[in-house]
């Protein structure tokens, strides 16, 4: 039981991040591109690291990048 749990709470969690690069709409509630992680002018704001951990595959490093420029920018 707990284990289905487990993976489930994974599988939408990498649906979060899937949803987050299709939508065109930043956190910022700026207009971005689809495939984008954020809108350029959140992007231009992140360090040089975390801009090319952002270029890594949902699923292979993707999430981490993600939250922390997350908490980066927006924190
Ligand atoms: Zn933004």
């Amino acid at each position: 039981m707990n284990r289905k749990r487990e993976s489930r709470t994974k599988r939408d969690e990498k649906l979060f991040y899937i949803d987050a690069l299709k939508s065109e709409q930043c956190q910022c509630e700026r207009q971005k591109k689809r495939g984008r992680a954020f809108c350029y002018r959140c992007y231009i704001r992140l360090p040089r690291d975390l801009r090319d951990e952002l270029y890594r595959p949902v699923g292979a490093g993707f999430e981490a990048a993600y939250d922390a420029s997350c908490r980066f920018l927006y924190d």
